[in-house]
């Protein structure tokens, strides 16, 4: 098999295969995820993986406009993606770029297959996600904080939507790449999935790789998503065990007061 691997401006992997960042091939980077961050919003997420800093803010069900848009059996999802003008190293132009208007297509394509669009007829469900730092795999951290911020807006989901890519830096099969990695790396595949639905609702790939690169690659990304998964389904819960523990800390306190 024809080998694809070019050799890299700058070296990204050590002799033990640890990368700038200390990672392992097989590692994702730092996560942290917040629901509920935005009070006006019907919901709302954050997610920081690595550098990355992305916020998602859910607005719906609620009455389409322009009302010529609506669909007459479900509703219409719109999610639209944009990068702060400070979000990368040189100031971004806040017009929308044509990347920004594919990506908030391909977002809303990966989150669509999960969401109860039939429950809503006419209706319109807008994810707005602001990049306020991008390093790197923007499109998969947005689609995980969306899937987020949809189910804490209450809509009826399917399933959830863990998002991640996987790479190849100097000839190696990486996990979830930064920016550097990226640029200087050999080829990214971003992907989505529904996992409990077995279900691929992303899958691009930028660079070259072999067949079994790929097959390698696809297969670590899943194994990525399936970990976000984890950490999304965990937010979540501990969301109501918080709303659970505040609720009945008031009735407690209307008790004794009264
Ligand atoms: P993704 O963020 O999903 O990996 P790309 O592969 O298109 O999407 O972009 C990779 C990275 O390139 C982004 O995460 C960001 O760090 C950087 N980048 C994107 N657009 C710009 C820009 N206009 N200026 C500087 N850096 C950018």
């Amino acid at each position: 098999m024809e080998d694809f691997h070019f050799p890299s401006q700058i070296k990204l992997l050590n002799e033990d295969n640890l990368r700038l960042d200390g990672r392992r091939l097989d590692e994702l980077r730092p996560i942290k995820l917040e629901v509920g961050v935005l009070a006006r919003a019907d919901g709302s997420a954050y997610i920081e993986q690595g550098k990355s800093k992305i916020l998602a803010a859910v607005y719906g069900p609620r009455e389409l406009h322009p009302r010529h848009l609506a669909q007459p059996d479900e509703a219409l999802l719109q999610c639209i993606y944009r990068m702060a003008t400070f979000s990368v190293e040189e100031r971004k132009s806040p017009a929308p770029s044509r990347r920004e208007t594919e990506l908030s297509k391909v977002i809303t394509e990966a989150l669509a297959p999960a969401v109860f669009l039939k429950y809503y007829p006419r209706a319109s469900i807008d994810v707005y996600i602001q990049v306020i730092q991008a390093d790197g795999g923007t499109r998969c951290s947005s689609i995980t904080a969306a899937s987020l911020a949809l189910a804490d807006a209450g809509i009826p989901l399917r399933d959830l939507v863990s998002a991640v890519a996987a790479g190849k830096i100097d000839g190696k099969i990486a996990l979830d790449l930064s920016d550097l990695e990226d640029k200087n790396g050999q080829a990214d595949l971003p992907v989505a999935i529904m996992p409990r639905k077995g279900l691929t609702t992303l899958l691009q790939m930028d660079g070259m790789m072999t067949r079994e690169e790929f097959i390698e690659a696809y297969e670590l990304a899943v194994k990525g998503c399936q970990k976000i998964y984890e950490m999304q389904r965990e937010i979540l819960i501990q969301k109501y065990i918080d709303i659970q523990s505040e609720a009945s800390e008031e009735a407690d306190e209307q008790e004794n007061g009264g």
